[in-house]
């Protein structure tokens, strides 16, 4: 398809892949912090019975999460199984592996010159062995979680089953 095509095509609601500026071995350390325990636990029951803190927890997190990792608070968090890179600023929310338009070049079909979220994934999970972590499945994500607070979901357990074995 010829490159003035291609452009068109550019949904006018989409926002370009995001790579995240920090590298990935400091977000896998900054992950290790979150992992549920009884106080991550606790707090996320009170978030959920108290309505107005719950809010401003996910605005909180909303914040630090889209400044980091271009978030879309879809409220079922994959970077942990994708090398910190958010597949949800894939324009077309690919959450498993890129689409077949991505360019030779590794960049966005739907935005060129932009690195393809897919590729960043992997050059992120490369350097930190972790590239196993791409063969595993992504499961469809419930939409109905949109908006809501993913590390609450996490420590809730509810993202237990996000993905499996391919
Ligand atoms: S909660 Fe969803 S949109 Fe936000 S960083 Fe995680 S995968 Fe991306």
């Amino acid at each position: 398809m010829p490159a003035d095509t291609r452009e068109r095509q550019q949904p006018n609601h989409a926002s370009p892949p995001v790579v995240p500026p920090i590298g990935a071995r400091t977000t896998y350390a900054l992950q290790r912090l979150l992992r549920p325990n009884p106080a991550w636990r606790s707090l996320a029951r009170w978030l959920e019975r108290h309505r107005r803190p719950y809010r401003a927890f996910t605005a909180a997190e909303a914040t630090v999460k889209s400044s980091l990792f271009g978030c879309k608070m879809c409220g079922q968090c994959a970077l942990p199984a994708t090398g910190y890179a958010c597949p949800m600023t894939c324009p077309k929310e690919m959450r498993n592996g890129p689409c077949g338009g991505v360019r030779a070049d590794g960049t966005c079909e739907v935005f060129p010159g932009v690195q393809c979220v897919w590729v960043a994934a992997f050059e992120r999970c490369e350097r930190s062995g972790r590239v196993g972590d791409l063969d595993l499945l992504h499961h469809p994500i419930d939409q109905r979680s949109r908006g809501q607070s993913s590390w609450v979901n996490y420590w809730q357990g509810r993202d237990d089953d996000l993905w499996g074995p391919p």
